[in-house]
């Protein structure tokens, strides 16, 4: 495994990409961000515009996870495997750029995107959340206000079970714009420029498919499937042929009990393609502990809001961070990018076997 296709900057990321792209006679659209300085979703599609069977290969809806969906993406064009007949791959390069150059899961305006596709005149209310807020939002970051933290957590998934409390937890929540899993207020740049750029390269598509690569949940060294299919239905079943059992059954994942995640980017896809047959599945590599990663959450806040205040903790907290979402271990990226090769390679058969 070639680990150049990795980088350390969103520009580098970006740089690499867009040259795999020319390199691979992929045909290159950008979308500027209004923010500017060079951020964009950058779409590049390998195969025919035309195509009747399209796959979407996305990374970077949260940001700082899209350094391994980029260098999955960018290897995969630098090695550019021929395509079936009618069959084209489009790679959506940073759904969020802006979190990805900061080196963080969210958007600009503190919000996740993975939660960010709601009817805004009617988001999802969320009381839980109000509850949780005041008691892991501590003003200083050490080991005695996590613990508290930490603390207040547990009791208070004891009291109301785990599936309540990933809802509440993050699940998503539209009340508190200083919080964690905060969807939003209002639609992000990032939710407009997917779905222009899904109309624009998918629109025409009889067949379509998403792979929208993140990381964080799973265990060390492997990849996980977060589907959202209901058991039995056409899209559970192919999300099975194409990837195996795996892909439907939950395998790896160390919650508990997954959130009922509101306003989530792949269902936002397939609402946007109504005339075609749409397929699509979140893969997550596996990073940290859960533990850790609730952590990481509470730490993305607590860095946003009250980090300039103490920047040497800032530095240490920051990577902490990094590691938990883009892990320096080159085994990891290693493995990585091996799995990602066959998760792309079963897409691309399943896209295109009529
Ligand atoms: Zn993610």
């Amino acid at each position: 495994m070639n680990l150049d296709h990795f980088s350390e900057s969103y520009d580098d990321a970006r740089a690499k990409f867009l040259d795999a792209a020319r390199a691979a006679g992929a045909s290159v659209t950008n979308y500027p961000h209004p923010l500017g300085g060079g951020l964009h979703l950058d779409v590049a599609v390998q195969g025919p515009k035309d195509a009747a069977n399209v796959l979407v290969i996305g990374s970077g809806t949260h940001g700082i996870e899209g350094f391994s969906g980029s260098a999955a993406q960018t290897a995969w064009l630098a090695s550019a495997p021929t395509l079936p007949a009618d069959t084209a791959i489009a790679f959506f390069h940073a759904h969020n750029p802006w979190g990805f150059r900061h080196r963080t899961r969210v958007t600009e305006d503190n919000v996740d995107l993975n939660r960010n596709f709601v009817d805004f005149a009617s988001p999802p209310p969320n009381p839980g959340y109000a509850e949780i807020h005041p008691n892991i939002t501590p003003e200083t970051w050490n080991d005695a206000s996590l613990a508290a933290a930490f603390r207040w957590l547990d009791g208070y998934r004891e009291k109301i079970g785990e599936k309540a409390f990933s809802n509440a937890y993050n699940g998503g929540q539209y009340s508190h714009a200083d919080g964690i899993f905060y969807g939003g207020a209002r639609r992000q740049w990032s939710r407009d420029a997917f779905l222009a750029a899904a109309r624009a390269h998918v629109g025409h598509a009889k067949r379509a498919a998403l792979v929208d690569f993140h990381t964080g949940i799973g265990p060390y060294l492997e990849h996980v499937y977060v589907g959202f299919a209901v058991p039995g239905s056409p899209l559970w079943e192919r999300c099975r042929a194409w990837w195996g059992e795996r892909a439907v059954n939950g395998q790896g994942i160390t919650h508990k009990a997954l959130a009922d995640y509101k306003g989530i980017l792949t269902d936002a896809f397939i609402a946007e393609l109504p005339k075609a047959e749409v397929t699509t599945t979140v893969v997550e590599f596996g990073t940290r502990p859960r533990v850790e990663m609730q952590r990481a959450g509470m730490a993305q806040r607590w860095m946003r809001f009250h980090g300039a205040k103490h920047p040497e903790r800032l530095k240490q907290v920051q990577a902490e961070y990094d590691e938990a979402f883009y892990p320096s271990d080159p085994k990891w990226r290693a493995a990585a990018l091996e799995q990602s090769r066959e998760i792309i390679a079963r897409g691309v058969a399943g896209v295109s076997a009529a």
